[in-house]
């Protein structure tokens, strides 16, 4: 028989959320009649919105006629007009549109950043983080094993990122030449980065030979305008970073699938590669480019009233997390010391519990409100004592979430 790839061998446990929804099946089962609301999984919960399915709607009708048909795209990369409106509408002509590559989501292409870099690369990622950065590091061979005090995989480099910190890394820990993880608007902590940090984390991987890869996926939450929605709006980053991007939480696109990664033309490897050239020999190879119907809706989102849409839609999630700080504010979590870390420009909220571990508090929180929550030590040693809760959901079941968790006896 054929062995596995022994990369695998490395990864610990499953991923997180398959483990959350095998407890909440296992409590749904032993308590039949409980009505369970989900805070857990960063799942989009709203319809797409009006102008923007009406573009889809119309594409696909085109798409069934002998003159609107049209088969693969003539580049991987998306379709010209999309690539061009990301780069004047989003990063108002900080980027170039050859330099926006459309693909079928930041998960995948985080995925395909990985290839590119390969075992030999040192990785550094903020603690807590998105699971996929390691997970995907671990399938490519780079992370290396887990120690049996399941610290953390042994060539990853955890950058703690706590309320005592501000949430911004301590970069002396990283290794030179390393891909350094980011991601800001933060899953799961929803802190955003300030252009001074920014700053510093551009001035280091400059002088230290790193690439960022820099994940914007929660750029469309960002409410206050002096915080930065990419990282190119620092001086240098097109010399050291990659940022990806999604439609995902923007407008809804989870299911429909679309995205896109910047790759300045100045970004090179060691030996003089341009980054840009590795990324479209890869995905010529692995990639037939995102749907074009999806490209359509992502191209009506730029417009002036697909952009409205954006803001009703990402204003309504963030209403939701605004409804859950003030749950989250009263007494009864006072009195334990809980503290609350939102400043309204993420759907997430960060919840210290002190002296209390993660899934202890899952399980709590699971069992006397019936509300399903994330474990913050899910997302890396840094996560322990910590839950977030997601801001996706009804309004009415999150109203109804809150209404048990302001009733919660810790
Ligand atoms: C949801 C999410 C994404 C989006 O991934 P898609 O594959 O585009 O749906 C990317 N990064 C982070 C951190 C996320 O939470």
């Amino acid at each position: 028989m054929i062995r596995k790839n022994p990369a695998f061998e490395n990864l610990a446990a499953g991923y997180l959320f398959p483990e959350i929804a095998k407890r909440r099946r296992s409590y749904a089962a032993a308590h039949p009649d409980a009505k369970l609301i989900s805070l857990g999984i960063g799942n989009t919960t709203e319809p797409l919105t009006p102008y923007i399915t009406a573009a889809m709607k119309s594409y696909v009708e085109a798409l069934g006629t002998a003159a609107g048909y049209s088969g693969y795209g003539d580049d991987s990369a998306g379709e010209a007009p999309l690539r061009a409106k990301i780069a004047s509408v989003l990063y108002g002509g900080l980027v170039g549109a050859d330099e926006v590559f459309v693909s079928d989501g930041a998960k995948c292409d985080v995925g395909r950043v990985q290839q590119m870099f390969g075992a030999a690369v040192s990785v550094a990622v903020q603690d807590p983080a998105y699971p996929v950065y390691v997970d995907g590091s671990v399938m490519v061979g780079a992370a290396g094993k887990m120690p049996a005090s399941a610290a953390g995989y042994a060539d990853v480099t955890y950058m703690p990122c706590l309320p005592e910190n501000n949430f911004f890394p301590d970069l002396s820990v990283v290794k030179p030449d390393s891909l350094i993880y980011f991601c800001s608007p933060n899953n799961p902590t929803g802190a955003v980065a300030t252009k001074a940090e920014l700053r510093r984390l551009v001035d280091f991987a400059r002088a230290n030979g790193c690439i960022i890869l820099f994940d914007a996926a929660y750029f469309a939450f960002i409410r206050d305008p002096s915080l930065p929605k990419t990282i190119f709006e620092i001086d240098g980053a097109r010399e050291c970073a990659v940022e990806i991007n999604s439609f995902s939480k923007p407008i809804g696109f989870t299911g429909v699938r679309l995205g896109w990664t910047v790759i300045p033309k100045e970004l090179r490897f060691a030996d003089g590669t341009p980054v840009q050239t590795l990324w479209t020999r890869l995905t010529n190879t692995f990639f037939n480019g995102a749907s074009n119907i999806a490209q359509a809706g992502g191209l009506a989102s730029l417009d002036p009233e697909g952009l409205a849409e954006m803001r009703t839609l990402t204003d309504y999630y963030l209403e939701n997390a605004r409804l859950i700080r003030e749950a989250l504010s009263g007494a009864n979590f006072t009195a334990e010391g809980v503290e609350t870390y939102a400043q309204g420009n993420a759907p997430y909220l960060w919840v210290r519990f002190p002296g209390r571990k993660s899934w202890e508090v899952f399980d709590a929180i699971l069992d006397r409100c019936r509300v399903v929550t994330t474990p913050g030590a899910g997302f890396g040693p840094a996560g322990e004592s910590f839950i977030r809760f997601s801001s996706f959901g009804h309004r009415s079941a999150v109203v109804e979430a809150c209404d048990r968790l302001a009733q919660l006896k810790l």
